[in-house]
């Protein structure tokens, strides 16, 4: 059940929200649409939940047009930040609405949100209100509201991010075991780098509404197109004017560069987290620092400001950018 997005957009006065995207999700792997704070994702996943209707383009899912299909009639599952729980009903009938929205006998209601329950780890709560309910538990009452109707598609906006860090953790897991069990697919928009690479197969990065890069996740680790993408991707060593004598943009896999006793690289600061240290180094002919991070055991001694390196670069730790 092939998702297609073909050109959209989607403007608000003067601001471009989405800008010409076009993507084809195969069912199955679950995408990470990620992108730093107003980039587009909320607006590009409500277009594709039919919540708002694009300026130009087209949605096809597998090759049958659904651009203005209501969003009831596009059978996908959503979890949005802004579409809050119920505060008046408890978690059964939250659970429950779709169902009595398709007007389900009471039997096959309560068989469906019982088993919903268990499947998003709230067994016995369902009598309770919501506002009795911790953030984590919202969470998944939300989760198994979107599940009930057993969707083709799920679609999250930021559904982690409203909780702290250990809960978080903990659901991601919880949240990646689900999706691969249920076989759905999923659009799980984030602005977090490690919520993505942890929950997602393939990746979707926007930037001011623009499509940037799509691919596995793993992929586009390896091979970033341009220097913003690298540096959003998390990685530090992006050299816009080259470096060690290549031409620029490039960026330097520090995960790759080992270091070795000697001169060259003078360490300028360091920072400790634990056993892991993160070491800036000015290197001689170059216009920028390097930092590197690693294990205390792969440098021997406690390092300092003023010690010198020298650096073991390997060819395939510089990854060309355009
Ligand atoms: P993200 O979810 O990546 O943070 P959004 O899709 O919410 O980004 O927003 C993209 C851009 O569109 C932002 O500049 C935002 O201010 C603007 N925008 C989004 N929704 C509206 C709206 N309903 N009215 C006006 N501007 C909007
Ligand atoms: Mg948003």
């Amino acid at each position: 059940m092939t998702l297609e997005l073909d050109r959209l957009n989607r403007t608000y006065g003067s601001i471009r929200a989405v800008a010409d995207v076009t993507l084809e999700l195969p069912a199955g792997p679950t995408l990470a649409l990620l992108g730093p704070s107003g980039s587009g994702k909320s607006t590009l996943l409500r277009l594709v939940a039919g919540l708002e209707a694009p300026d130009s383009g087209r949605i096809r899912l597998a090759g049958r047009e659904i651009t203005s299909v209501s969003p009831q009639k596009r059978g996908f599952g959503m979890a949005f930040q802004d579409h809050a729980l119920f505060p008046h009903l408890n978690v059964e009938d939250n659970i429950a609405f779709g169902l009595v929205e398709r007007r389900w006998p009471a039997a096959a209601r309560a068989a469906r949100v019982k088993e919903l329950l268990e499947l998003t780890g709230l067994p016995g709560i369902g009598k309770r209100r919501v506002h009795e309910l911790s953030g984590g538990q919202q969470q998944r009452v939300a989760l198994a509201r979107a599940l009930a109707l057993n969707p083709r598609i799920l679609l999250l906006d930021e559904p982690l991010s409203s909780l702290d860090r250990e809960l978080r953790e903990h659901l991601k897991r919880e949240m990646a075991d689900l999706f691969a069990r249920l076989e759905l697919t999923v659009i799980h928009v984030t602005h977090d780098q490690s919520e993505a690479f942890a929950l997602a197969d393939d990746l979707a990065i926007l930037r001011d509404g623009h499509l940037v890069q799509h691919g596995p996740a793993a992929a586009l680790l390896a091979r970033p197109r341009d220097p913003w993408t690298a540096r959003f991707l998390g990685y530090r060593n992006v050299y816009d004017a080259g470096a060690d004598g290549r031409p620029g943009p490039v960026l330097l896999d520090d995960g790759r560069v080992g270091l070795e006793p000697g001169e060259g690289a003078t360490v300028t600061h360091v920072a400790r987290e634990g056993l892991e240290f993160t070491l800036e180094l000015a290197l001689d002919g170059w216009d920028s620092p390097l930092f590197w991070s690693g294990h205390v055991r792969e440098l021997h001694a406690t390092p300092a400001p003023g010690d010198t390196f020298s650096l073991r670069i390997p060819e395939h730790a510089w990854i060309p950018l355009s």
